[in-house]
């Protein structure tokens, strides 16, 4: 029922002030961690083709800050309510959730979608 909200977002950053570092979350320009472009594939909801196309995605850590999964060049951002599972630094979401940056196997993050029960 959010469908319509979600796609209006995640083109959207580009109206957010523009900022020097192409590094920095678009939201809260929070310096970002990279991560891989397979975990953000596996963990937005949506199957978007131009996720493939980019290697370049960063997380913003920022517990007070919606954007979870973002891009600079293109820009692309996906927030919490995009994601399959509870980000784990993020204010509301279920601590039990570990740590999936780029370590973390694909299988792992699937065990963990499946244990949560989403
Ligand atoms: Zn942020």
């Amino acid at each position: 029922m959010d469908k319509t909200r979600f796609n209006s977002k995640i083109f959207s950053s580009s109206k957010h002030q523009k900022k020097e570092s192409t590094k920095g979350c678009p939201f809260c320009s929070n310096p970002g961690v990279a991560v891989s472009t397979v975990t953000v594939k596996h963990l937005v909801k949506q199957n978007i083709q131009i996720i493939s196309e980019i290697n370049n995605f960063l997380i913003c850590m920022n517990p007070n800050c919606d954007i979870v999964y973002y891009c600079r060049i293109p820009e692309i951002s996906f927030v919490k309510n995009q994601i399959r599972v509870p980000v784990w630094f993020k204010l509301d979401a279920d601590p039990k959730y570990a740590c999936y940056c780029s370590q973390v196997t694909e299988q792992q993050v699937l065990d963990a979608v499946r244990n949560h029960g989403a």
